[in-house]
């Protein structure tokens, strides 16, 4: 028995990264899970499939309302029910500000934060029916902490944060959790560009001297998403190996 048996589970920006590693520990708890994702998820969704899990995915940009509404109304068609969203879909584009172009600063909030709500919303509305869900959204210590060179990205997580209580608050009633995931750096794609001595500075501000891994933070979504968190709502948990305390 896992803790997800029967349950559902929509990740966004599901294909690869924090996403895709999301995706494979609620499948090995016993989820069915989605990827939704603007890449292509037939490798991840292969995968997991291959490993004895059940999973499928979805062409999804989140910053197109309609499709996002449309697609988890299907998701509910086709399956009944709808147990966990994980807004991890974000993107980063870093420049100081005084050189930020305003496309930059636009295209980070519309992935980031509109997105989470045009996601949400649906979503939001089956959960508070079914009287039961768990949302759990991908923020960044840098929306607790800031960043030089991320104002675009820190207003984005700060606000996701935001989001979170507010949200947590509403739906507390209906037996619906919100809570969200701080992870430091990750090793994925967004880091794997770190120069030699950015990465040698990073050790040294961080207690626990290393990356952390997709799957660390896979491991405080499955928590938040799983039994033993029925009665935590609007956190924000900080996996970033002590660089945010
Ligand atoms: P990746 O870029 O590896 O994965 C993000 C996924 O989201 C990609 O598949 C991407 O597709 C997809 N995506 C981007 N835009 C959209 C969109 N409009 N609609 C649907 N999907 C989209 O990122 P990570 O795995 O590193 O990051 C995942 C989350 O974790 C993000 O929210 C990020 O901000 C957060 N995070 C990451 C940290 C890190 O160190 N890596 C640290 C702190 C937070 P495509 O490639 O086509 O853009």
């Amino acid at each position: 028995m896992g803790d997800f048996d029967g349950q559902i589970a929509v990740i966004t920006g599901g294909a690869r990264g924090i996403g895709a590693e999301i995706a494979r520990r609620l499948a090995a708890g016993g989820a069915h899970v989605v990827c939704a994702d603007l890449l292509d998820t037939t490798e991840i969704v292969a995968e997991i499939t291959a490993a004895g899990g059940s999973a499928e995915g979805r062409p999804l940009d989140v910053t197109d309302g309609e499709v996002a509404a449309a697609t988890i109304q299907e998701i509910h068609g086709t399956h009944g029910r709808l147990d966990i969203l994980v807004n991890n879909a974000g993107i980063t584009r870093d420049q100081l500000l005084v050189r930020m172009k305003p496309q930059d600063w636009d295209l980070v909030l519309k992935i980031n934060l509109d997105g989470v709500f045009l996601v949400t919303q649906p979503a939001a509305k089956i959960m508070m029916r079914q009287r039961s869900g768990r949302i759990v959204n991908i923020a960044s210590v840098v929306g607790l902490m800031g960043n030089g060179g991320q104002t675009n990205y820190a207003s984005s997580k700060a606000g996701l944060i935001g989001f979170t209580k507010a949200l947590a608050r509403e739906l507390g009633p209906r037996n619906v959790t919100v809570n969200a995931v701080a992870p430091g750096y990750i090793q994925t794609a967004m880091t794997d560009a770190l120069t030699d001595e950015q990465r040698e500075a990073l050790m040294k501000s961080v207690a626990i001297p290393r990356l952390g891994t997709a799957t660390d933070v896979a491991d405080a979504v499955a928590f938040l998403a799983g039994p033993g968190a029925s009665y935590i709502t609007g956190t924000v948990v900080n996996v970033s190996g002590g660089l945010y305390m």
